[in-house]
């Protein structure tokens, strides 16, 4: 995806900046492609598109972390793979305090630059 750099930044870090999440689309087939993909698994172009999603998704695995691996995350936090009403999956960390279980909604808050899910 490095073609993909713009002003130094991913897209989709470019999205979190002014507020938007966004996924990416096959620019051939408008396939849906996973985060992290460079070639589309449908008709192989090599031609990816970023969009604005809706923010809604479902949570499908968390986990809490009790020690830091990044500057600024302070222990404990949960991280969760949320699979976004468009069908991609990302990594995101979750609200604090939220207390979620598999399945259930949740939808996308963005502040500062910063993505977390929050209970729909
Ligand atoms: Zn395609």
């Amino acid at each position: 995806m490095d073609k993909d750099i713009e002003g130094g930044a991913t897209p989709f870090l470019a999205g979190l900046a002014v507020g938007e999440l966004r996924y990416a689309r096959c620019g051939a087939c408008d396939a849906v492609l996973e985060y992290g993909a460079s070639l589309c698994p449908a008709c192989g172009a090599a031609k990816v598109v970023w969009v604005r999603a809706s923010g809604a998704g479902r949570l499908r695995a968390r986990a809490i972390y009790h020690r830091s691996y990044a500057a600024g995350l302070v222990p404990p936090y949960a991280v969760a793979m949320v699979e976004l009403e468009e069908g991609p999956r990302l990594l995101a960390r979750l609200a604090e305090g939220a207390v979620l279980t598999p399945g259930m909604a949740l939808r996308a808050s963005i502040e500062d630059g910063s993505l977390r899910f929050l209970a729909a």
